[in-house]
C-alpha cells in the first residue's frame, strides 16, 4: 500500500506554526512507501531507543484520568490552527492514515455496534498546546482527549523519530493514530466514560488495573482497524504480523519494568504485560470485530 495514493482527511487542525514545512521527499516513509502491520507497535521500541517511556508514547488513558479528576477547568481558549490536509509530507501522511481510519470506522462502527461514527479531528502541534484536557506537551506523547474529542499529535517528536530511524517512521505513526482512534471508538461506545468514572472511586491499584484494560482494548481496536483496512486495501504484508507480535512482546509493562528496575510490579502496570498486549492485538487482528475486544470481562 502506498499511502501517497490515499484520500487525505481534511479533519486536521494544524497548530505547528510556520516552521514545520518538510522538504519534499526527505526520506519520510522510506523508498518503498509500503505501510504494513509492522506499524502496529514499532513506536514502543523507537521510544525505548530514544529513552522515552513507550508507555507514555502510546498512552492516553493517563491523560483521560487526569481530566476526570477535574484538572481541566477554566482553560483559556485553545489556539486555532489551520484546518484541512497539511501540505508538508508528515502532515499528508497523517491525513492519509486518518482517512483510512475514518473509512474503516464509518462502516465498521454502525455495522458492528449500531453507532454512527463521528470523526475525531487530529491536532498537530509542536512543543506544547492547549487541549480540552489541559496543557498538551510533547513529552506526554500522542493522546486522545475525551473532553474535546480530538487526537493530539506532536510532529516535532515525529520528526525526531524520522531523523533517527528513517523509513521506519511510517509504521510507527500509523500505529499511533490507530491506537488513539481506538480511544475515540471507546469514547463513542461509552466504555471510556464508564470506566473513567469507575477509576475515580477506585484505589490506585484498581485504577491502574482499569487503565490496563482501557489500553489493551485500544490495542485490540487498532487490530480491528488493521484487519478491516487489510480487507479493503490489502495493507498487511508477509512478516508484518510476526514483526508486530515480536515488538509487542518487547514493550509490555513487565519487560519495561524489568529493564528499568530489575523487577516486575504488576500493580503499577498501566498498559499491560507483553503477553497481554500481544494477545489483544491478535484478537482484534484475527477477528476484525469490536465484540472480540471486551477486555473488561
Ligand atoms: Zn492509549
Amino acid at each position: 500500500m502506498k499511502w501517497e495514493d490515499f484520500r487525505q482527511s481534511e479533519n486536521i487542525e494544524d497548530r505547528r506554526g510556520s516552521d514545520y514545512a518538510e522538504s519534499g521527499g526527505g526520506g519520510f516513509g522510506g523508498s518503498s512507501g509500503h505501510l504494513g502491520l509492522g506499524a502496529m507497535v514499532v513506536l514502543g521500541i523507537i521510544g525505548y531507543a530514544l529513552g522515552i517511556d513507550p508507555r507514555v508514547l502510546i498512552g492516553g488513558a493517563e491523560m483521560a484520568s487526569q481530566m476526570a479528576s477535574g484538572g481541566a477547568q477554566h482553560q483559556s481558549a485553545a489556539p486555532r490552527g489551520q484546518m484541512g490536509a497539511p501540505k508538508d509530507r508528515i502532515g499528508q501522511f497523517v491525513a492519509a492514515i486518518l482517512a483510512e481510519n475514518e473509512d474503516v470506522w464509518k462502516d465498521v462502527l454502525p455495522q458492528q455496534a449500531n453507532v454512527r461514527f463521528v470523526p475525531a479531528p487530529v491536532v498537530l502541534f509542536n512543543g506544547q498546546t492547549r487541549s480540552g484536557c489541559g496543557r498538551a506537551q510533547s513529552a506526554m506523547g500522542p493522546f486522545y482527549c475525551p473532553e474535546d474529542k480530538k487526537i493530539y499529535l506532536d510532529t516535532s517528536f515525529f520528526r525526531e523519530m524520522k531523523q533517527r530511524f528513517g523509513g521506519g517512521g511510517d509504521f510507527a505513526y500509523a500505529y499511533v493514530i490507530a491506537h488513539e482512534m481506538g480511544h475515540h471508538i471507546q469514547d463513542q461506545l461509552g466504555t471510556l466514560s464508564k470506566w473513567q468514572a469507575a477509576q475515580q472511586n477506585s484505589s490506585k491499584v484498581d485504577a491502574n488495573a482499569i487503565s490496563v484494560r482501557i489500553e489493551l482494548q485500544a490495542d485490540c481496536l487498532a487490530g480491528v482497524w488493521a484487519a478491516n483496512a487489510n480487507q479493503k486495501w490489502q495493507v498487511i504484508e508477509p512478516g508484518d504480523v510476526e514483526k508486530a507480535v515480536a515488538t509487542a512482546q518487547a514493550i509490555g509493562d513487565d519487560k519495561l519494568q524489568e529493564a528499568a528496575q530489575g523487577r516486575v510490579v504488576p500493580d503499577s502496570f498501566t498498559h499491560g504485560s507483553a503477553a497481554q498486549r500481544v494477545k489483544w492485538l491478535q484478537r482484534g487482528l484475527q477477528s476484525g470485530k469490536i465484540s472480540s475486544c471486551n477486555t473488561f470481562n
